[in-house]
């Protein structure tokens, strides 16, 4: 095992590589408050990567019905237990000095106490064939009162916290900066591409050993029978390349992202300091800005240790303990900042999805003021200011303001449509 520096748990952890960072990471944000569970962005993926035989049960992109949904069932909820298991009552993250820092054990320091009897490197579970067959069960299913079968709370939907709730949870890949399925293949048929941080399965390597699959905490390797070879998400490579006939040489978000009806996805490359693989400073790049200035968005299970590059945008609604699990000692201060939004976060969250090109920095310019009020109690201001974004070529891509526009048909066209 080597140490390496992982920044999410805030201190160096053990991994059976060498740390190697790319140039720049793929990366994105998912923004959970405004996902709708339309399951467009799963579609986009299946239809693209995964309609062929033998992967009828894959689903590289999946929306899940959080707490009870999960696709393979209960994923999250088994690898906690695990990880409880190896480690009693010391999953736990110490947030006395300002800067969190986890003192539990990651799925890799877990395995090494050799709960993995068959010498592992990574503490995981192979999922059984039915577990895969429902990428969205329970869907809609919420959390009512303990023990009730049908019986919601009769105020359960109020602001700061519901009482009966439930929330999508969109996943893919997270192309992790210390990848579980990478450190798990005996064959190294798993490489991290050092242009752009993907993660791939060589196809011509893989021999079907499924540790991948084992490893991943997230279950985002899947195996596929007919072929007896596994496959993953591959970050629609073509596209952020800038490769596929659609993206005329530009790079371009992936299939996923730029079906999202919600808007909830924004994708991108983010810099890396290829010392320790943590985020170099690139103030105007959304992404960075969003994870690191603003500090609304935050990895799905940092305590596993993969430094997964997926990061949400916590549900504003659901009960904190439930979140800080998932999400880390960040969901306080994420959920406020999001729920009052100062000028510059207001404008760079109008960012999302008005392009289908990647975008590599942005400009802010302030407008007027166009609204005062309360807010929960809060005295709240909007002003329609500007946000300008700019890809890899440092061209404008598109500008849009924070006050969407109002057009109006005029009359002799009332019904045409
Ligand atoms: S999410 Fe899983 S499959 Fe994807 S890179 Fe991380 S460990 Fe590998
Ligand atoms: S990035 Fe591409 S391959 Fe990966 S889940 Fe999204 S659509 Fe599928
Ligand atoms: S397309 Fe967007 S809004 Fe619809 S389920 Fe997927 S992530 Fe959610």
């Amino acid at each position: 095992m080597s140490e390496v520096f992982n920044w999410q748990l805030g201190r160096k952890m053990e991994y059976p590589y060498e740390g190697a960072y790319p140039e720049r990471q793929f990366a994105f944000v998912f923004n959970i408050n405004r996902c709708l569970g339309c399951q467009t962005c799963t579609m986009a993926c299946k239809s693209t990567w995964t309609f062929n035989k033998g992967q009828e049960h894959m689903w590289w992109a999946n929306v899940e019905s959080k707490p009870y949904g999960g696709y393979p069932q209960n994923w999250d909820v088994k690898v906690l237990n695990l990880l409880e298991k190896a480690n009693p009552g010391g999953q736990v993250w110490d947030a006395t000095n300002g800067q969190p820092k986890f003192e539990g054990q990651t799925i890799f320091e877990a395995a090494k106490k050799s709960l993995t009897p068959d010498g592992s490197r990574v503490l995981g579970y192979l999922p059984e064939d039915h577990e895969w067959n429902s990428p969205n069960i329970y869907e809609d299913n919420p959390k009512g009162e303990r023990g009730k079968k049908y019986e919601f709370d009769k105020e359960g939907t109020e602001l700061p916290i519901h009482k009966t709730w439930f929330y999508y949870l969109a996943r893919i890949c997270n192309h992790c900066t210390y990848p579980a399925c990478l450190a798990a293949c005996p064959r190294k048929a798993i490489y991290k591409r050092p242009e752009d941080g993907i993660v791939l399965i060589n196809q011509e390597e893989c021999r079907g050993y499924r540790k991948c699959v084992e490893a991943c905490p997230y279950k985002k390797s899947m195996y596929r029978g007919n072929t007896r070879i596994s496959e993953k998400c591959i970050a629609c490579y073509p596209r952020v390349e800038g490769s596929d006939p659609e993206a005329n040489g530009k790079p371009m978000e992936t299939r996923c992202m730029a079906s999202c009806i919600g808007q909830i996805r924004m994708q991108g490359l983010v810099k890396m300091n290829q010392k320790d693989g943590t985020w170099a400073e690139d103030r105007q790049n959304p992404l960075y800005y969003l994870v690191h200035v603003a500090k609304v968005a935050l990895p799905l299970y940092p305590q596993f240790g993969t430094s997964p590059n997926g990061f949400y945008i916590p549900p504003r609604w659901v009960p904190k303990e439930y979140l800080q699990q998932m999400f880390g000692p960040g969901v306080d201060q994420a959920i406020e900042n999001y729920l009052y939004p100062d000028r510059e976060l207001l404008a760079v969250l109008q960012l999302f999805r008005r392009s289908n090109l990647i975008i590599f920095s942005y400009k802010f310019e302030k407008g007027k003021k166009v609204y005062e009020g309360k807010l929960r109690g809060k005295n709240v201001e909007m002003y329609d200011d500007t946000v300008i974004a700019y890809g890899k070529d440092g061209k404008e891509l598109f500008r849009t303001k924070v006050e969407e526009p109002v057009y109006e048909r005029s009359n002799k066209h009332a019904n045409s449509i």
